[in-house]
């Protein structure tokens, strides 16, 4: 099966309602890919078709001055301060330099941001036994260390997939499909965060996770990708409603091309992809998730 299949669902998404994107990036550069809108013209697009809010997510190294700045005269953004994850490609004494920088802004500045993330754990992007085993103990130090803040937490958890075995180690246990799903619970548990304060961003799965963490009290989002893709889709099945989110990690996860460049209005198909699922209308969808978010983030 080619997981990228293109499954567009047959329904057109609407624009008539405010919707919140809960985790965007706003890059005025080309650390991921090529911007094909300025930051301005992604700001007004979204607010023109919208008049909603969007949560932009900080790597707080290389874009919070710009981000800021662009705050200062636009309403309706919020930030979440988000920290790397040590990668093969993102070395470990890399990932805490700039986590210094993070630290800094997030105990001096703890007004420019409304939560933590994103941060997380990564077993695609990390591989070997030893990134892994820093991927976990450097999870659990950023949220012993914010955790003071008492701000929401924006996640990224990628388990393994059969793509991702670390060679090295086939048997081992950082290659099952739910280890970092179960070591997220373990840590966050251990540190006493309550599942009501942590957003699951662009939820992978595996897809019986979905109503697990839901039934936790953890909010599970989905991105504006699970309009063209199941692979997202799949994994909202029997998520109460009042725990989804809608996201568009611009400019990731277009709604239905491979590695074409997104933006924040685009989140309204995430609302119909949710609509398509739950068989509901797209503005009960919107109205509700939009709630979500306002809470989730304690943003008006
Ligand atoms: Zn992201």
């Amino acid at each position: 099966m080619n997981r990228n299949r293109n499954e567009v669902i047959p329904i057109k998404p609407e624009n008539e309602f405010p919707l919140v994107d809960s985790h965007a990036h706003f890059p005025d550069k080309e650390p991921y890919r090529k911007p094909t809108h300025s930051i301005e013209s992604q700001y007004e697009f979204f607010f023109e078709k919208h008049n909603g809010q969007f949560i932009i997510s900080s790597g707080s190294d290389w874009d919070y001055d710009y981000i800021q700045d662009f705050f200062q005269t636009h309403e309706n953004m919020y930030m979440s301060l988000g920290t790397g994850i040590p990668s093969n490609r993102y070395s470990i004494d890399k990932a805490q330099k700039d986590y210094k920088v993070f630290l800094e802004i997030a105990e001096n500045n703890p007004e420019t941001y409304v939560a933590i993330g994103e941060f997380g754990l990564d077993f695609h992007h990390g591989k070997t036994l030893k990134v892994r085993q820093q991927q976990i103990e450097y999870f659990q130090k950023v949220i012993q260390e914010t955790k003071h803040l008492n701000k929401p937490y924006v996640l990224h958890v990628r388990n393994a997939t059969q793509r991702d075995i670390d060679q090295q180690n086939p048997n081992h246990e950082f290659n099952q499909r739910d280890f970092l799903n179960k070591t997220v619970i373990r840590i966050l548990e251990e540190e006493e965060i309550s599942p009501e304060r942590v957003m699951w961003h662009c939820f992978s799965g595996p897809s019986e996770w979905g109503p697990k963490l839901a039934n936790m009290g953890y909010y599970i989002s989905i991105p504006s990708s699970a309009y063209g893709f199941n692979r997202w889709r799949r994994n909202i099945k029997g998520v109460p409603l009042d725990r989804l989110l809608t996201e568009t990690d611009a400019c990731m996860q277009h709604p239905f091309k491979m590695g074409t460049y997104n933006t924040p209005a685009n989140v309204k198909y995430a609302v119909a992809a949710i609509s398509y699922v739950y068989e509901m209308e797209q503005q009960d969808v919107a109205e509700q998730v939009a709630k979500n978010a306002r809470k989730f983030f304690d943003i008006n």
